[in-house]
């Protein structure tokens, strides 16, 4: 867990917006940025986030829960949230611990998530709900 990013301190509420500022949530942080990581999967090499790990209730719509359009694919578990006016990904319900939301550090308020250094790279190419059947190739 982070307690400060490039010198920036992450507060136990810490607002996030969009780039247009149409979206903006309060974010739980009692534990500061927990599990920062980026992700190989199909989706995320595109749109290269670093994400980070909130529980559901971690996450409080101030703002713009019109804007905010859903994006699905393949298994329609994971649900991809963005902001309909600049296209920015604010957070996304995940398909691995469905109890939690993973979020875009680089929405936090005042934080370059350049500052980040050694982001690990998770395996999103072989998701481990596609592990189950080994003989199967992964897609
Ligand atoms: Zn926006």
């Amino acid at each position: 867990m982070l307690k400060t990013i490039g010198g920036v301190e992450i507060q136990a509420k810490h607002r996030a917006s969009c780039h247009c500022g149409s979206v903006v949530l309060e974010l739980s942080l009692p534990d500061g940025v927990v599990n920062p990581r980026r992700c190989d999967c199909s989706l995320c090499r595109r749109r290269g986030a670093i994400v980070a790990s909130v529980p559901l209730d971690g996450i409080r719509i101030l703002k713009g829960q019109e804007y905010l359009k859903l994006y699905q694919f393949n298994t329609f578990t994971a649900k991809h949230y963005f902001c309909s006016h600049c296209g920015i990904y604010t957070h996304h319900q995940r398909r691995s611990t469905p109890h939690e939301y993973g979020y875009n550090v680089a929405c936090l308020e005042g934080v370059n998530p350049l500052t980040l250094e050694h982001v690990p790279t998770y395996d999103g190419v072989h998701h481990p709900a596609d592990r189950q059947d080994a003989s199967q190739p992964h897609q």
